[in-house]
C-alpha cells in the first residue's frame, strides 16, 4: 500500500508532493505502520532489560519461525534446503546458520522472483533498492513488519540518547524540495525541521546555520558528508548555534575527522547508526559512544573473517517474511568487540565499522588500504571543501576535490604526498581533479571511496 501511495504522489505536481509530506507527517508512526510498529515498540521496551541469554533464546525462536517459513513458502530456500539435504529442524541456532550458503547481491539480482514468498500479498509489497557504492542498483521488496521494526529501533535509539516526546529534531538530508532554492521545511506533526543539502553553496550554508540557530534543535540527524561540510563552513566563519544534546549520523561511514570537526563546532557528541536498506543488520552507538550495539531483535548478525584484519557483516533478518534474507553478505566491514559496554545493555558490540561496501583501495603491490585514516589527508587542508577517491583500476586513483574558493598548487602537492604516504605504494598513479561538486548516489549518499575493481580478482 505504501508503494502504491508513493507511486501516486510521485506523479503529482511537486508542491502537492511537499504538502502531502507535511500532512503525512501528522499521522503518528503508530497509525502509519500499524500493529507491527506498536508491537515492536512494546517488545523493544521489554528486551532492553533482558539478559543476553534470554535475548539469544528469543532470537532463536524467531529464527526457527523464519527458517520454517522459508522452507515452506520461498522457492529459492526450498531448493537450497533440498540440495543440502537439510530440514528446518537443522537450523535452530545462529551457529546452525553456517550449514546454509551465503546470499549475495548477485544471487538476489538473478533469483529475485524465487526469493519472494509465495504467500506474500501484492498489496503489502513495498519496493526498495540500494544504490551500492558502484551505483549498480539492487532491487528488492520490503514488508511492513521489517519497516516497522526499523522505525521502532530508531525510536529506541533516540530514547537511549535522552530523547523525549516532542523534542525538536533537525534532519539534514540530500533530497531537494520541489523548489530547489528552498533550504528547509518545518514538519509540525513530528516537530522536525528538514534541510535539503542539495547543491549547497556558501549562501545556503549561511541560511542553514541561521535556521539552525533559530530552531535550536535538541537533536540533529545528518549524513556524515553533509555534516562535515556544514560544520567545516561554520568553523571557517566562526558560527555557532546552541548545542544540541546529540548529533546522530547514519547511511555513510563516519570518519574520525568528521566526528572531530562536528563535535568541535556543535559542542555535542556525534553518535553513529549503522544499517542498510536491506535491513539485515543494525548496530548503533549508545550515549557512551564507544561501540555499536547489535540490534538482536531485528536480525542475527554474523561477523565473517574477510581475509584481511576486518570482518564482513552478514545478516539474517528475523522479521522479513515477504522476501527473506538469510545470511546476506552486506560487503560492509567491521571489527568485533568482546568487552561489554559500560552502559550495561545486553546487546553485544561491534568495535568499529571499518568501511561500507567497496570502500577499500588495493595497491598494485597488493596492499589493502581501508580509508579510516585517509580522510585526514583531505580534511586538514584548509582549501578543500570535499573530497572523494575513485579507484579506476589497480594502478590509477582519481582524486576529486571541491575547493572552498581555489586550491593552490602546494595544497595539491601536499594532498598527493599524504595519499602516497597512506598507500605506501610507489607505483600507484594519483590523478587530482578539481570539480564543482561531488555527485551523490541515487540515495543521496556520497561515498568517500568508490572502487571500480572487481574485488574478487584481488582478495
Ligand atoms: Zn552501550
Amino acid at each position: 500500500m505504501r508503494g502504491l501511495l508513493k507511486t501516486m504522489f510521485s506523479k503529482a505536481p511537486e508542491p502537492v508532493v511537499d504538502l502531502a509530506k507535511v500532512a503525512y507527517d501528522w499521522v503518528p508512526p503508530s497509525l502509519r505502520y500499524g500493529k507491527p510498529y506498536r508491537d515492536a515498540v512494546s517488545l523493544l521496551r521489554k528486551t532492553e532489560r533482558w539478559d543476553f541469554d534470554t535475548l539469544v533464546t528469543y532470537q532463536e525462536a524467531l529464527l526457527g519461525r523464519v527458517i520454517n517459513h522459508c522452507y515452506q513458502n520461498v522457492p529459492y530456500y526450498r531448493e537450497i534446503f533440498d540440495k543440502g539435504h537439510l530440514k528446518p529442524a537443522d537450523i535452530r541456532t545462529s551457529d546452525d546458520l553456517q550449514k546454509l550458503p551465503f546470499l549475495t547481491k548477485e544471487i538476489v539480482r538473478q533469483r529475485k522472483g524465487d526469493l519472494v514468498a509465495t504467500d506474500f500479498s501484492m498489496l503489502e509489497r513495498d519496493p526498495d533498492s540500494t544504490s551500492g557504492s558502484t551505483g549498480d542498483p539492487l532491487d528488492f521488496l520490503v514488508d511492513r513488519p521489517t519497516r516497522a521494526m526499523e522505525m521502532a529501533l530508531a525510536l529506541r535509539h533516540l530514547w537511549w540518547l535522552g530523547y523525549e516526546k516532542g523534542d525538536k529534531v533537525a534532519e539534514i538530508k540530500e533530497d531537494a524540495f520541489s523548489d530547489p532554492q528552498r533550504i528547509c521545511r518545518y514538519f509540525p506533526g513530528s516537530n522536525h525541521l528538514r534541510f535539503s543539502f542539495f547543491r549547497v553553496d556558501d549562501t545556503k550554508l549561511e541560511q542553514m546555520a541561521t535556521e539552525l540557530d533559530r530552531f535550536r534543535p535538541r537533536f540533529i540527524k545528518a549524513f556524515p558528508s553533509s555534516l562535515y561540510v556544514l560544520s567545516r563552513w561554520m568553523d571557517r566563519h566562526n558560527r555557532t548555534i546552541p548545542s544540541p544534546k546529540c548529533i546522530i549520523t547514519s547511511s555513510e561511514n563516519l570518519y574520525p575527522s568528521i566526528k572531530e570537526q562536528a563535535e568541535k563546532v556543535f559542542r555535542a557528541p556525534v553518535i553513529d547508526w549503522y544499517g542498510q536498506n536491506e535491513k539485515v543488520a543494525t548496530a548503533c552507538q549508545c550515549a557512551v559512544g564507544q561501540g555499536y550495539h547489535i540490534q538482536m531483535e531485528q536480525a542475527v548478525v554474523e561477523l565473517i573473517p574477510s581475509g584481511t584484519d576486518d570482518f564482513e557483516i552478514v545478516g539474517t533478518s528475523l522479521q522479513a517474511y515477504g522476501m527473506p534474507f538469510i545470511r546476506y553478505r552486506t560487503k560492509d566491514k567491521a571489527i568485533p568487540e568482546n568487552k561489554p559496554c559500560p552502559c550495561g545493555r545486553p546487546h553485544p558490540l561491534i568495535s568499529k565499522i571499518v568501511g561500507r561496501e567497496g570502500e577499500i583501495i588495493i595497491t598494485p603491490e597488493g596492499k589493502i588500504v581501508a580509508p579510516v585514516a585517509m580522510d585526514y589527508a583531505f580534511y586538514h587542508l584548509e582549501e578543500i571543501k570535499e573530497g572523494q577517491i575513485i579507484q579506476e583500476d589497480i594502478r590509477t586513483l582519481r582524486v576529486r576535490i571541491v575547493p572552498w574558493e581555489t586550491v593552490s598548487q602546494s595544497t595539491r602537492e601536499t594532498l598527493k604526498k599524504e595519499i602516497q604516504y597512506y598507500l605506501q605504494s610507489s607505483t600507484m598513479n594519483i590523478l587530482i581533479e578539481e570539480v564543482e561538486e561531488i555527485p551523490r548516489t541515487s540515495r543521496g549518499k556520497r561515498p568517500f571511496i568508490i572502487s571500480r575493481l572487481n574485488m574478487e580478482d584481488y582478495i
